[in-house]
């Protein structure tokens, strides 16, 4: 269970972090942050919390061409 507050690991069983005292709670996929750490279903939409959170998609950024800056070199060998 992570705190939302510092991202601080804590055990299923807190209900307190143990870094920073925040309020743990169970983030619904659907109705967000309402539900004590332990809680199997929602308590607003009776969404199965067991389950996985969908993975969010993440935009690829755009492969950037590297920018060559055409610098020549005048180099006068006077020997
Ligand atoms: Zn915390
Ligand atoms: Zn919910």
């Amino acid at each position: 269970m992570k705190c939302a507050k510092c991202q601080t690991e804590n055990p299923e069983t807190r209900k307190f972090c143990r870094q920073c005292g925040a309020k743990l709670l169970q983030v619904c996929p659907q109705c967000g942050p309402g539900n004590f750490p332990g809680d199997r279903f929602c308590g607003e939409c009776g969404y199965d919390l067991a389950l996985p959170p969908q993975p969010v998609q993440q935009a690829l950024s755009f492969e950037e061409k590297p920018d060559k800056s055409q610098g020549y070199l005048l180099g006068r060998t006077n020997m």
